[in-house]
């Protein structure tokens, strides 16, 4: 076996110490202060992006919502079905929605890695994405390696 428990791991004075973390409430309350400050500035990022891929992603669907509603007055209007400009219009439409809805999903998928904790970390090598990178692009999911 490569794991043997010793003497110091096991340490008979470990449960008191947890019991003195109960009975003692200051002393607990210290390290999650001190806990708060070391993570403040990482939480307040974490908030400050994840409010702007919110508002980006409410903006998105508010487009795509309109671009649908204009959409579907096209189609649903038989008279102007089979002019050129239209169906052009309507191309265009389409490819604007495609896009929107790439970028949308793009959103969509940087809010689920800062619920997982892995937002600005590269999906190929897992290393920090620079801030400079997220700051242009807030959505990347590789770093500069890995771009493209
Ligand atoms: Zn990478």
């Amino acid at each position: 076996m490569p794991f043997e428990p010793d003497a110091e791991v096991a340490d008979p004075a470990a449960p008191g110490d947890a019991a003195g973390y109960v009975v003692d409430g200051s002393s607990t309350a210290e390290t999650q202060r001190a806990d708060e400050m070391h993570d403040q500035t990482d939480q307040a990022r974490v908030d400050a992006t994840r409010e702007l891929l919110e508002a980006e992603q409410a903006q998105l669907r508010r487009q795509l919502q309109e671009l649908g509603a204009e959409n579907q007055g096209m189609e649903f209007d038989d008279n102007f079905a089979d002019s050129g400009q239209v169906a052009a219009e309507q191309g265009e439409a389409r490819t604007l929605a495609s896009r929107l809805r790439e970028q949308l999903s793009d959103v969509e998928r940087a809010l689920t890695k800062l619920d997982e904790g892995t937002y600005g970390l590269c999906e190929v090598c897992g290393e920090r994405i620079s801030d400079a990178r997220l700051e242009a692009m807030p959505t990347a999911r590789y770093c500069i390696h890995h771009a493209g």
